[in-house]
């Protein structure tokens, strides 16, 4: 597995010198290092205020002050926010897809490009913290993907931001897919499926759980209460994009 990943980075900085850079969208030339030309940049859809402060749930109308969409009001999370600035549709969507099921293991920094941005909103800024937390994927699964995004993701986050990553979560149950499945049947299906390892290493810290898209926020609340219970200080998510 390890060998396949250095062959995979070695492949990639072969191409760059065989190939002039160009947008992952369209195909257009660009500067070195940028994967996205500003014409698709644009296309990618922002969330835009007023949003949930709990999830980021763009609402269409106009509120003044702070909302808590309907999903979230009746519910108690051990996560402080979810923060992410894009909706998972068109071009944010497709990358998501073309990094973690096609392997287009370049993609990580464009999507990391996005990530970066949540970390600028006042519910991330206006607190320090401690370490980033990648959502684990199970064991089987890893070996068929043979990379987890969301560590990949935080791994850049750490790089950018100077903060180091825990691999505090250990995903010890294989759970099947779970798009088909309704709130409560997914909190059922996501119970006791993470472990923490080590929870010497989450006492007392300030946590941001990283993970690719922030769906119905059931994963990332099992992750959030089993790093609560190991004595987590705080424990707020940052995803790509909100599905
Ligand atoms: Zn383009
Ligand atoms: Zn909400």
């Amino acid at each position: 597995m390890k060998i396949a990943r250095s062959l995979r980075l070695a492949g990639e900085g072969l191409l760059s010198l065989l190939y002039p850079p160009h947008c992952a969208k369209c195909g257009t030339d660009t500067a070195s290092g940028v994967h996205l030309c500003a014409a698709c940049a644009e296309q990618a859809k922002k969330i835009e205020a007023p949003f949930c402060r709990q999830c980021s749930q763009p609402f269409d109308g106009a509120i003044d002050g702070e909302f808590t969409c309907a999903n979230c009001t009746d519910r108690t999370f051990h996560f402080e926010c979810a923060v992410t600035r894009y909706l998972s549709r068109g071009v944010v969507r497709e990358f998501i897809h073309r990094f973690k099921y096609d392997r287009h293991f370049y993609l990580r920094h464009p999507l990391a490009d996005w990530m970066a941005e949540a970390l600028e909103d006042e519910r991330i800024g206006t607190k320090p913290f401690d370490a980033f937390v990648p959502v684990p994927l199970h064991a089987t699964r890893f070996r068929e993907r043979d990379f987890n995004q969301a560590e990949v993701l935080a791994n850049l986050l750490a790089k950018r931001t100077g903060q180091p990553v825990i691999k505090a979560l250990k995903r010890i149950r294989y759970t099947t897919t779970q798009t088909r499945l309704d709130r409560a049947q997914r909190m059922e299906n996501l119970r006791n499926a993470f472990r923490v390892r080590h929870a010497s290493a989450v006492q007392s810290r300030h946590l941001i759980l990283v993970d690719d898209v922030f769906t119905t926020g059931s994963t990332v609340e099992e992750c959030a209460r089993v790093l609560q219970e190991a004595g987590a200080a705080s424990v707020r998510v940052v995803t790509v994009a909100r599905g």
